[in-house]
């Protein structure tokens, strides 16, 4: 029991997931200057955990300073320049929030649309692109609005083949769901430190490919906002050390010590936790007589989107779970709203006592 009477709660919800308490016993290290020789060391170990969760070589692999939406802005805002065409793949609630990013910035945005909880094939993106070519092609590769997957495979070629840039937002998917950067040839990719890494919210890994960074480096335009700006941030990060912004030192141990913990778990032993999990939770749902929205081909492990039955108070039953059983899941955004609710089992939460909870308070909670 904290002093505030904050106590803990089982968070299967779409972030924040539950923080392993090593990582939060890390943010009570001493703050020190975020020039120091030690911080420095740390941020180097950093970058190099991240390339390892990303599956990249990219040297700029780096936190962004900001929640998993700063990082998604900073993944527009240094290669947009006003006038430029922008491709956007919109499925769900996020990537809506991307059209409204990128136009934001001055791009002309295009979408192509897909019913919520269905996915993208590369074919539909090729269409797109032979219609309006496009400087940046931007899709969401786990859609938390809707729990859908997005495959990869066959984009970016798609992608490259009009010389456009491939942007991904993970957010939902980095540590949780296999990413592979580089095999999968994405340029530039934007995650968040809540969802699957279990580090609380504060911190946006993103890492930027040479195809990216060389359009950063050709733009003629200031990268139109100063706080992001890639050549201004990367020259901390990089070998100059030179001031920009202070680095949220204490989100930066949290960061430090969630990636250890994925070292030592190993990157593919926590993906087929996270699917062993959701296929529990998936297998219960569906015992209880409840129906999931997305099928299972493009289902996404770290978040279930199930209907709400019939004649069910969708806060009635969210409000019994959190107060009678410490569990907060979530309800539906947008045309979803209402209609579903939303699982997450991420990180330190995609555990099997929790499924099990979890599964065991709906069963006392629905009616039968
Ligand atoms: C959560 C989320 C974001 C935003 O991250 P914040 O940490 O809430 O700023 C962006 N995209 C997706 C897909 C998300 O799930």
């Amino acid at each position: 029991m904290l002093e505030r009477n904050i106590h803990q709660r089982c968070l299967l919800g779409p972030g924040p997931s539950n923080v392993h308490p090593r990582v939060l016993a890390a943010m009570s290290y001493p703050v020190i200057g975020h020039l120091d020789p030690q911080f420095i060391e740390l941020m180097n170990q950093v970058q190099a955990d991240l390339r390892y969760v990303f599956q990249t070589e990219n040297a700029l692999t780096i936190p962004v300073s900001g929640t998993g939406s700063a990082g998604t802005e900073a993944a527009l805002c240094n290669f947009i320049e006003p006038g430029d065409p922008v491709l956007v793949a919109v499925n769900g609630y996020f990537g809506e929030r991307l059209c409204d990013m990128a136009s934001r910035y001055g791009a002309v945005v295009h979408r192509i649309e897909r019913p919520w909880g269905e996915v993208f094939s590369s074919e539909q993106l090729r269409n797109a692109l032979t219609e309006h070519r496009a400087k940046i092609v931007c899709i969401v590769h786990a859609e938390t609005s809707t729990g859908a997957l997005q495959p990869m495979e066959g984009i970016a070629d798609v992608v490259h083949g009009q010389d456009g840039l491939l942007l991904v937002d993970c957010v939902t998917s980095l540590g949780g769901v296999p990413i592979s950067i580089d095999e999968w040839g994405i340029d530039i990719a934007c995650s968040g430190t809540q969802k699957c890494l279990s580090v609380p919210p504060g911190l946006a890994p993103l890492t930027v490919g040479p195809r990216a960074l060389e359009a950063l480096h050709a733009r003629t335009t200031k990268v139109g906002n100063w706080y992001l700006d890639l050549t201004l941030v990367s020259k901390y990060w990089g070998k100059e050390r030179t001031y920009h912004h202070t680095a949220p030192i204490s989100m930066n141990y949290a960061l430090s010590e969630g990636l250890r913990l994925i070292r030592e778990e190993g990157l593919e032993t926590r993906w087929v936790r996270h699917s062993e999990n959701a296929q529990m939770l998936w297998a219960g749902l569906q015992t209880l007589g409840l129906e999931l929205v997305v099928p299972i081909d493009h289902r996404l492990p770290s978040l279930t989107t199930v209907r709400i039955p019939d004649g069910v108070d969708d806060l009635s039953v969210r409000r019994a779970l959190l107060n009678d059983y410490n569990i907060e899941i979530a309800g539906g955004l947008g045309v979803f709203a209402g209609k579903v609710w939303r699982i997450g089992l991420m990180g330190y939460s995609s555990r099997r006592e929790n499924v099990a909870m979890l599964l065991e308070a709906l069963r006392k909670i629905l009616p039968g």
